[in-house]
């Protein structure tokens, strides 16, 4: 019943009745197809304030796409002339503003005009993307307020695009990080971002491999996934293969029927543990030592065990708390130990926007899930990690459509899934995505970053 409702719901004339009743109607998100010949195709209109630092880089990055660039007149008078300040399009598939110079809030109206003039003009599924520096580098406060007042900018705009499916994000690029803003920039302008909005990439520079294929970037690579064998894990199994990896899953024996079937079908390898035993890191580590070590690690799996903290038993607390985070430290402390993660590997943790936000009942869990984005800051700064150029960053998925969230009664779920700014769930696919762009060797300047996955939900920080 519940089902047939929501199949009304989501059919052509469900929709005209939705929007007559004034309710908001989610736009179809335009998601990656493996066929498609570029990451990103359409007209852009590249703006600039005073001084803009990366105009050369995107140019750079936007020539290797089928991009068509038009100009703001600011950004055309930094580009050495060559550029027709006067051409213009009607509708633009991507908006782009490099405001990496500014260095003081009254110039900040360059961004306004810029935006006020072009923002009616985005299309559908379309990309808004500023670039900015990290605001703690700048040289002055004055500075540093112009920069951080980008983060508002950016996400504000997300809110006033999310009903056309359209996405806004701020890259801030560390001095020195110029030519790594490449593999982020392409993310955050392709369909792979879909289900991504109002988050800030943080690029800091690093030994950067600049020759990945953008259809396959993990040619080669050795991927950890563990929780493999259903929901979000078997959607990051299954890009991770797409892209290129070899897959080794893991999961517990009672689901090893499931967890074989996913390697089978991805040539991949099946590891049963449970995460929590104490022989399982040397189980990975070895399994992982026999391809010959790991490119990218992804502690994935997690359970939930919901009630209130008055209500809950210490057994669930703990059981929580083992599987979503220390069982990862522990995994990842072994695979360091015996040099089993490889140089220019990634870690990334699965982290949740109700870790960020808490959620009544989740006491538990939600303590979990802010400890991976602890370990994940910490880590990055680790100067171990650094000299084998390993990068740590965790995803925070918000409503995804799993068979845990097709759990949810209907109408709990319906108004659930609209609680964010582009007004839908989204799609275990939108988190593998994410975590394939870290796991990406062109993304080794993206490091210490959590990035949700969550339409922008309203919820959180
Ligand atoms: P799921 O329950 O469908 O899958 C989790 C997988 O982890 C299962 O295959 C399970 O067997 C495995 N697993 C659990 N305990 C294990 C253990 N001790 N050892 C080995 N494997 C174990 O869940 P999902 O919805 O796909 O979620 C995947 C991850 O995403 C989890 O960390 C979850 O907290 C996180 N997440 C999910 C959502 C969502 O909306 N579904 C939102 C935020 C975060």
């Amino acid at each position: 019943m519940s089902d047939r409702i929501e199949k009304l719901i989501n059919s052509a004339a469900g929709k005209k009745l939705l929007s007559a009743m004034g309710v908001t109607v989610a736009t179809d998100l335009q998601r990656y197809k493996a066929t498609q010949a570029s990451y990103f195709s359409g007209a852009v209109l590249l703006g600039a304030g005073e001084d803009a630092k990366l105009l050369a880089n995107i140019q750079e990055n936007l020539s290797d796409s089928d991009a068509q660039v038009f100009y703001s007149p600011e950004a055309a008078a930094q580009v050495g002339g060559s550029a027709d300040s006067n051409a213009t399009s009607d509708r633009y598939q991507a908006l782009v503003f490099d405001g990496s110079g500014f260095v003081d809030a009254t110039e900040l109206v360059a961004a306004y005009r810029f935006f006020n003039a072009s923002i009616r003009k985005l299309k559908s599924s379309g990309r808004i993307v500023i670039i900015g520096r990290p605001h703690l580098q700048c040289a002055n406060p004055e500075a540093a307020a112009a920069q951080r007042a980008l983060e508002g900018l950016s996400r504000s705009l997300a809110k006033e695009v999310g009903a056309k499916g359209a996405t806004a994000q701020l890259i801030t690029v560390a001095d020195g990080a110029e030519a790594n803003i490449d593999s982020s920039l392409r993310f955050v302008l392709s369909p792979k971002s879909a289900y991504i909005s109002g988050q800030v990439i943080k690029v800091r520079a690093a030994d950067t491999d600049t020759g990945a294929d953008w259809h396959k970037p993990l040619a080669g690579k050795i991927a950890l996934v563990t929780g493999a064998s259903r929901g979000i894990g078997e959607a990051i199994a299954d890009t991770l293969a797409r892209d290129g990896a070899t897959v080794v899953g893991v999961d517990v024996a009672p689901m090893e029927a499931e967890l074989g079937k996913v390697m089978s079908r991805l040539n991949g390898k099946a590891v049963i543990a449970d995460i929590t035993s104490a022989d399982a890191p040397s189980i990975i580590a070895k399994a992982l030592g026999e391809l010959g070590g790991a490119d990218i690690i992804v502690h994935n799996a997690g359970v939930t065990r919901d009630k209130t903290i008055a209500n809950m038993s210490e057994q669930h607390w703990q059981m929580t708390l083992d599987i979503n985070l220390a069982a990862a430290q522990r995994i990842t402390a072994e695979l360091l130990k015996t040099n089993t993660i490889n140089d220019g590997g990634s870690i990334v943790g699965v982290s949740s926007m109700n870790g960020i936000g808490g959620q009544r009942g989740q006491t538990n869990y939600a303590a979990s899930k802010a400890g991976v984005i602890g370990y994940v800051d910490f880590m990055a700064q680790s100067k171990e990690l650094a000299a084998k150029n390993i990068t740590v960053n965790a995803v925070a998925p918000g409503f995804i459509e799993t068979a845990m969230t097709a759990a949810i009664p209907l109408f709990t779920r319906m108004f659930g899934r609209r609680l964010n700014s582009l007004s839908q769930g989204g799609l275990p696919v939108d988190v593998a995505e994410t975590i394939s762009f870290f796991g990406n060797p062109a993304s080794r300047g993206v490091s210490g970053n959590t990035v949700r996955v969550c339409g922008q939900s309203w919820f959180g920080a």
